[in-house]
């Protein structure tokens, strides 16, 4: 065997994907006894986002399409419009099902209901350990998710952050809008941010992720309590209910030996959002390639690092500065501020729903500004911050 694929989520099946279609001989395992299930995820993912990974966008796993995000914080409502290519809400389900439709076609095997328990590095390959079978393989591509335990056991840290997160599906009385809804501050979503997004003209997913041990307590008090979401959610019905995790800010290595780590796994989602489909999927793509090379003896795993950091390193580094404003007390008096300057407005013109920070440092002097403002509210968070910003470059 040439490459063993640890998970069946859309970074796992997408290195599987790029492995097969280079020519690799390849299988990928996962735990569960169905792709795509049990669903954890928003499912909020650009057209961009979508041509970027091959995805095409297809009706079998687009649920709805959204325009607009209303950012509620302090008691203020700021109005961002999307403009160019639509946001699209998926089906995670179906969307990971077809991607991996996708990894067959070219010739990649998924094994369901296999967990991999342990991987063994032997005579200068790899052991891949599930219940009652062995498989010897040059390359291991871990994309266990958020929840990834087989990484430290080879010597890689996990991602930076693990914030716990719930979801709750509704049926609603009266028609929605075509808008997110997102609830900043740490009144309601300490450490995060809460959501509702439409996946029909009267069914929509309202989520919080916390950094508090108690996310059921604080999604049941914004249902009840929020001015906006329980006007929306009147006379509401629940259908579904499920948990998850998302995760935060890369660790300093996603690789070692000829194991890489992929997606959740590997902390590749934006720091902003936590949204991890889309850098996730182009990540096991990209590692996929790089797996072929080596196998032919083109190339080395560092270059997967390499590469993925060029691309998605600069967005990482300042997302996380900026996530720390996100999340500060300050940001109902910072977001009024930056509104009243047109910054907000510039934003919205440039918006890229992939590239959040790129969307505020387009213009420099933007980005002169958003940091003067960070130094004013707390020096020391932006000293921290810059130094996070910097150090891990150096220490690589
Ligand atoms: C509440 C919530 C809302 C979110 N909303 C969005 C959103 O709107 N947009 C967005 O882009 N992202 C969103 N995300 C993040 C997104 O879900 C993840 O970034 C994405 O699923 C990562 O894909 P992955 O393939 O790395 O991991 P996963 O999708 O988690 O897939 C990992 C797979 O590996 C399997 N597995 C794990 N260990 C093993 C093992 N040892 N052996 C075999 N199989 C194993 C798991 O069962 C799982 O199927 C959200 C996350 C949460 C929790």
């Amino acid at each position: 065997m040439d490459v063993v694929v640890i998970g069946g989520g859309p970074s796992g099946l997408s290195a599987a994907w790029s492995a097969a279609s280079q020519g690799s001989d390849v299988i990928l395992f996962e735990e569960h006894e169905e792709i795509g299930r049990p669903r954890h995820c928003a499912g909020l993912v650009s057209g961009e986002g979508l041509k970027f990974i091959g995805m095409p966008c297809k009706s079998e796993y687009v649920e709805n399409m959204v325009d607009k995000a209303i950012i509620a914080v302090d008691g203020f409502c700021f109005e961002l419009r999307k403009i160019g290519e639509p946001i699209y809400v998926l089906n995670r389900e179906f969307f990971d099902k077809a991607m991996a439709d996708r990894a067959m076609n070219r010739g990649a095997n998924i094994l369901l209901k296999s967990q991999v328990k342990k991987v063994e590095m032997r005579n200068g390959k790899y052991i891949v350990k599930t219940e009652g079978a062995s498989y010897s393989c040059k390359i291991v591509i871990d994309g266990e998710g958020a929840i990834s335990r087989l990484a430290s056991t080879m010597g890689l840290e996990g991602p930076m952050l693990r914030i716990p997160a719930l979801q709750v599906e509704y049926k609603v009385k009266a028609p929605l809008e075509n808008e997110v809804l997102v609830i900043l501050g740490n009144e309601w979503a300490p450490g995060f941010f809460s959501w509702v997004i439409p996946i029909g003209d009267h069914e929509l997913r309202i989520g919080l992720a916390a950094t508090s041990d108690n996310c059921n307590s604080l999604l049941r008090r914004i249902t009840k309590r929020h001015p906006l979401v329980s006007k929306i959610l009147k006379e509401g019905i629940v259908k579904k209910i499920y948990g998850g995790t998302i995760v935060i800010g890369p660790p300093r290595r996603t690789y070692i030996g000829n194991f890489m780590t992929v997606g959740d796994a590997a902390g590749q989602t934006k720091p902003l959002t936590g949204g991890g489909v889309v850098y996730g999927a182009f990540c096991g793509s990209l590692a996929g390639i790089v797996a072929s090379k080596v196998v032919e003896g083109k190339a080395d795993t560092a270059l997967y690092e390499k590469i993925w950091r060029k691309i998605l390193g600069l967005e990482e580094r300042l997302g996380l500065l900026l996530r720390e404003t996100l999340i500060s007390d300050d940001v109902g008096r910072l977001l009024k501020l930056v509104s009243k300057i047109g910054i907000l407005s510039h934003v919205e013109r440039n918006f890229h729903y992939e590239y959040h920070v790129r969307s505020i440092i387009k213009k420099p002097g933007i980005l002169i500004l958003s940091s003067l403002l960070l130094n004013l509210l707390s020096p020391t968070k932006a000293f921290k911050y810059f130094l996070q910003i910097t150090l891990p470059k150096r220490r690589r």
